[in-house]
C-alpha cells in the first residue's frame, strides 16, 4: 500500500469514521486529488458526496461544490461541520444571506479555513460572488446532479446550462468532477460537452440493485383494492405509494386508513408543518406508508423501506429508477410494484401538450421506454440496465431471477426469420422510422409520414402481415435490448441498424422471442381522477 493509500484510510477515517471505501469512491478521490477532472456515475446512496468532500478536506483552497437542492447543501453542510472542529470548514453561499453572514463567509475563505463552499447554480450568477471566487484559491469544483444540465435529464435546469461558462471565469484551469446518479448514455456525453470536460476520466458504477424485485401489474379499476391486499400482506413493513396527483395522493391515503392502514399523505400542496410531520412519522415508524406524489424522496434516507408502489407510470424510466430506488437501501427486501395501464401514458402526453417541440418529442421518447418497459416480457432488471448502457447476464447477474417477467417467463418461440425481416426492413428504408412507422410499413399499413416517403409503393410493403402489429413492437423491444437495433438519440429514437444486427443480416442464427404482455384498454377506465 503506498503512503497516498494509507493517508486516504486515515483521513476518511479520521474525518467520516468508515473504515473503508465504498464501490469506487477510492479511485474517484484519488484522481480529485491528482487534478484531473472527473465524471462519476453511481446511483443513489452509492456515496457520491464522499467523492468530493474527502478530497475538499484534503486539498489546499476551497473546494466549490455546486447543487441544485438548498435543503440537501443544508444536510451536508451539517454533516461535515460535524465532523469539523470549526463550522467554517462548510459553508453555503446563497441569496439568503445578509452582509455580515457573507463576510464570515469570505473570511472563512479568504483564512483558509473553509473547504467546501456550497453555491446554488443562480448564486454563481453573480458578478459579486464571481469576483471574490476568482481571487482566492479553488481546489476544485464538484457539479451535483450534473443531469440537471441536459434536456435528457428527467431533470433539466436552464441555470446548469452556463455553468461552464461561469467556471471557466472563475479559473481556466480548475478541476471539475460532475456527479450524477442518472446517465443513459446521452446524458453522459451532454455533461462532459456541457462543462466542457470531455478528457475526463469517467467511473461507473454498475447501476444493478440485486435485492430490488421488480413487478409490473395491469392497472384495473380494482387498483386501490390491488394495494390494499398488497399493503397487508406486508403489514407492518414501511413502504412508499407513489401517484401523478396531489388529489389522488389525499384520496389513495384516505382509503389506506379507512382499510386500517397506518398512511399518511405528502405532497407540495401540504404546508410545511404537514409535510415535516408526514415525513417524520415514516421514518419515526408511527406509520407504514406514506402515500405521496415526487415530492417525495429526495434526500430521504429510510434505510428499511420494503416497497415502492407506482400507482401510476412514472414519466421515464430514469424516475422509476429513482423513485423504486428507495426501496431496500439497506440491502433487505425490496419490492417495487407499478401498474400500469395505457391511458396514463395518454395522460402523461397530454400533460406535455403545450410545451415547446424539441421538450415534447423528448418527453414522447422517454415515455415510449416507459411503455416499453411495462409491455416487455424480457428481464425488468435486464431492460433497466440496458437503458442506462449496462449488459447484464441473468444466468450470472446479481439478482437475475429478481422480477416478474424471469420468475414467470412467457413462452419463447423462434424469431430468427421474423428478426432478418425487421433488420432488412430498416436497412431498406434506409433506416428513417422509428419504431412504430416501422411497424406499420412491414405491416403495410400507410400513413403520413410513410406515403410521403412513397414507402407504401416499394416491393417490400407489408412484407409482414402475416403477424401482428403487437408482435412486432415486442419483436423490435427485444432485438433492441439485444443490440441488433440501436435507436438514435438526436432524432428522437429513429431505428438504426447495430454492426451486429448488419452482421445478423449475412448471416442470421436463433433468436428466441417472447411475446409482450397484453394489457387491457379498457380494464382502467374512469380510474384515475
Ligand atoms: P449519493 O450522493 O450517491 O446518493 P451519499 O453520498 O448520500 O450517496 O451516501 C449514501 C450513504 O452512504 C450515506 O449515508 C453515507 O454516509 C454512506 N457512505 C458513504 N461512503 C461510505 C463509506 N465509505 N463507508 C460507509 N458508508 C458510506
Amino acid at each position: 500500500m503506498s503512503i497516498a493509500e494509507i493517508d486516504l484510510h486515515s483521513a476518511l477515517k479520521k474525518y467520516f469514521g468508515f473504515s473503508g471505501f465504498k464501490g469506487l469512491q477510492e479511485e474517484v478521490i484519488k484522481n480529485v486529488i491528482e487534478g484531473n477532472n472527473t465524471f462519476v456515475i453511481m446511483p443513489t446512496g452509492g456515496g457520491k458526496s464522499l467523492c468530493y468532500q474527502l478530497p475538499a478536506l484534503i486539498k489546499e483552497g476551497t473546494a466549490i461544490v455546486v447543487s441544485p437542492l438548498i435543503a440537501l447543501m443544508k444536510n451536508q453542510v451539517d454533516a461535515i461541520r460535524a465532523v469539523s472542529d470549526n463550522d467554517g470548514v462548510a459553508h453555503v453561499l446563497n441569496s439568503s444571506l445578509n452582509k455580515t453572514e457573507i463576510k464570515r463567509v469570505k473570511d472563512d475563505i479568504l483564512n483558509g479555513i473553509t473547504k467546501l463552499l456550497y453555491v446554488a447554480p443562480e448564486s454563481l450568477t453573480k458578478e459579486e460572488y464571481v469576483d471574490f471566487l476568482r481571487s482566492v484559491q479553488i481546489s476544485f469544483m464538484a457539479v451535483d446532479e450534473a443531469h440537471c444540465i441536459s434536456e435528457w435529464g428527467h431533470d433539466f435546469r436552464p441555470e446548469y446550462r452556463n455553468l461552464r461558462h461561469i467556471l471557466k471565469r472563475i479559473g481556466d484551469d480548475i478541476p471539475i468532477i460532475g456527479l450524477t446518479a442518472t446517465a443513459t448514455p446521452k446524458v453522459q456525453e451532454d455533461i462532459l460537452k456541457s462543462l466542457g470536460m470531455t478528457d475526463a476520466v469517467t467511473f461507473k458504477a454498475s447501476f444493478n440493485r440485486p435485492n430490488l424485485f421488480y413487478e409490473v401489474r395491469p392497472k384495473t379499476k380494482n387498483v386501490d383494492a390491488d394495494i390494499i391486499r398488497f399493503i397487508k400482506q406486508n403489514e407492518g413493513k414501511s413502504g412508499i405509494v407513489y401517484c401523478l396527483s396531489r388529489k389522488r395522493v389525499e384520496e389513495l391515503a384516505q382509503v389506506l386508513q379507512v382499510n386500517g392502514i397506518k398512511a399518511v399523505p405528502y405532497h407540495a400542496g401540504l404546508d410545511a408543518k404537514t409535510r415535516v410531520k408526514h415525513q417524520d412519522m415514516f421514518l419515526m415508524e408511527d406509520c407504514d406508508v406514506v402515500v405521496a406524489t415526487i415530492a417525495f424522496g429526495m434526500g430521504i434516507d429510510k434505510p428499511d423501506v420494503r416497497f415502492v408502489i407506482h400507482h401510476d407510470i412514472p414519466k421515464s424510466i430514469e424516475s422509476y429508477y429513482q423513485e423504486t430506488g428507495r426501496a431496500g437501501r439497506d440491502g433487505g427486501e425490496g419490492h417495487c410494484l407499478a401498474f400500469y395501464a395505457y391511458k396514463d401514458i395518454e395522460k402523461l402526453e397530454k400533460f406535455m401538450s403545450g410545451k415547446p417541440v424539441a421538450e415534447q418529442e423528448i418527453g414522447h421518447a422517454l415515455l415510449q421506454e416507459v411503455v416499453a418497459f411495462a409491455e416487455t416480457s424480457i428481464s425488468r432488471r435486464k431492460f433497466i440496465l440496458h437503458y442506462f448502457g449496462e449488459a447484464f447476464d441473468n444466468e450470472t447477474g446479481e439478482g437475475g431471477d429478481m422480477d416478474d417477467n424471469v420468475r414467470n417467463p412467457k413462452k419463447q418461440v423462434e424469431a430468427k426469420d421474423e428478426v432478418k425481416t425487421l433488420l432488412e426492413t430498416v436497412k431498406n428504408t434506409n433506416e428513417k422510422y422509428k419504431s412504430k412507422d416501422l411497424v406499420q410499413v412491414i405491416i403495410g399499413k400507410s400513413n403520413a409520414l410513410i406515403s410521403s416517403h412513397k414507402t407504401d409503393t416499394l416491393p417490400f410493403f407489408g412484407i409482414g402481415k402475416n403477424k401482428e402489429q403487437r408482435f412486432w413492437m415486442a419483436l423490435i423491444r427485444q432485438v433492441l435490448v439485444a443490440g441488433l437495433l440501436k435507436k438514435d438519440i438526436e432524432t428522437y429514437g429513429v431505428l438504426r441498424l447495430t454492426k451486429m444486427g448488419k452482421d445478423f443480416i449475412n448471416n442470421p442464427n436463433s433468436f428466441m422471442m417472447a411475446e409482450d404482455h397484453v394489457y387491457d384498454e379498457e380494464s382502467d377506465a374512469g380510474i384515475i381522477t
